[in-house]
């Protein structure tokens, strides 16, 4: 695999964030933009550099792009990195990252569903031993499937860092406890570290969608603070909670989990909290305690 330094790359990398660029690049190909699809692709100079910089820890990290467009995000890339795969749904595509991504001969496209590929096998077969990080402007319409979809492949990846919409960010890296989380940002941060890097406007993309962005990374711990087996009951017992999240912790999980109240309540008061308190209101160290005190 040859791997082209920054400094050595020609100059003749298309501007994908020059209007003009992207215009031309459209009419030729004949594409139009799929709503469907989440096509919004970026125009910001600034963000798709700052997204490499961010997501890429050295260049002999393998990375995951999940979504290419016209692969504006792609080059920067493929500019940090020694080996970059890119995942794409929309075969029409095809012919403008010929052009595009012409200079860059270590990014390999896959046209694939990303959530219809099996990650463990995909990513060895794409960087064999290499340590794997994912950077995406992901499609909005599965921003927590696609996710979940990573976070429970049980690979493990060095980073994911990702451009989501602003109320997603603000869900994804809210604090277990506060009323911004939901039981996403249980699932995620179960798994690791959730942190919003910077916001992006709405006017950062093109066409430009109706509401602002902003890019997060997510950071796998090292060790997890439960097993594999208490996961999935952690789990279970935050959907739950978060269900009926306006009820008490008492009756949303006695309701849903099908618990005796006394039961609930008494877990509970093991871990300090009167009956009245709302799932809402723990932390996560709090949840893991009522998990197990629910056992
Ligand atoms: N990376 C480009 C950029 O930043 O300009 C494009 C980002 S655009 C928000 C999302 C991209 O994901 C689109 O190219 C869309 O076709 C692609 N996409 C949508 N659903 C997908 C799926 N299920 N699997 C893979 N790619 C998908």
């Amino acid at each position: 695999m040859i791997f082209q330094a920054k400094d050595t790359v020609n100059s003749d990398m298309m501007n994908l964030t020059d209007m003009n660029v992207i215009r031309s690049l459209a009419k030729r190909h004949r594409f139009t933009f799929s709503k469907g699809l989440g096509q919004n692709f970026l125009i910001d100079p600034e963000v798709c550099p700052a997204i490499a910089e961010y997501g890429i820890p050295a260049p002999e990290y393998g990375v995951l792009e999940i979504g290419t467009g016209f692969g504006v995000l792609t080059q920067e890339l493929a500019l940090k990195s020694e080996c970059v795969a890119a995942v794409e749904l929309d075969k029409r595509l095809a012919p403008v990252l010929k052009e595009t991504l012409a200079e860059f001969p270590h990014v390999k496209i896959v046209w694939q569903d990303i959530m219809k590929v099996s990650l463990p096998e995909f990513l060895k077969e794409q960087f064999g031993e290499r340590k794997v990080a994912v950077c995406a402007n992901l499609p909005y319409y599965i921003t927590s499937p696609v996710l979940m979809h990573l976070l429970e492949s049980g690979v493990r990846f060095e980073s994911i860092t990702v451009m989501v919409q602003q109320e997603a960010a603000d869900r994804l890296c809210a604090r277990l406890g506060s009323r911004a989380a939901g039981a996403v940002t249980a699932a995620v941060q179960l798994r690791g570290r959730a942190e919003q890097l910077f916001a992006v406007p709405r006017d950062s993309f093109y066409p430009a969608p109706k509401v602002d962005s902003a890019v997060i990374r997510i950071t796998p711990y090292d060790t997890p603070p439960c097993t594999q087996d208490t996961l999935e009951a952690v789990l279970r017992v935050v959907k739950a909670g978060f269900a009926q999240r306006r009820k008490t912790a008492v009756n949303a999980l006695s309701a849903v989990l099908d618990l005796p109240k006394e039961r609930v309540t008494a877990a509970l008061a093991a871990g300090g909290h009167n009956a009245n308190v709302r799932f809402e209101q723990l932390t996560l160290e709090e949840v893991l305690a009522l998990t197990e005190n629910l056992k």
